[in-house]
């Protein structure tokens, strides 16, 4: 993937966590993505793997990217 900033190829890598991931409008601490509206998934909690996203970071620009279109960041969908 091409650092939409720079023009530059990304390096491909994950983030992971032991719970799940997921982009929320405000931080939670109680309940995952399906208890707060407008929230996105990105990686469901598997209790013997925990949890990882695909994700492409530009050391250069400080930028991070993850691609959540159809589950397929989440490492632990099955493609
Ligand atoms: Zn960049």
């Amino acid at each position: 993937m091409k650092c939409p900033y720079c023009g530059e190829e990304m390096e491909q890598g994950v983030i992971q966590s032991q719970h799940e991931l997921s982009w929320m409008a405000k931080r939670h601490f109680m309940g995952g993505a399906d208890f707060h509206e407008g929230s996105v998934l990105l990686s469901a909690l598997s209790i013997f793997k925990g949890s990882a996203v695909v994700s492409h970071l530009c050391r250069k620009c400080k930028k991070v990217i993850i691609d959540y279109e159809n589950g397929k960041c989440d490492c632990n969908h099955s493609k």
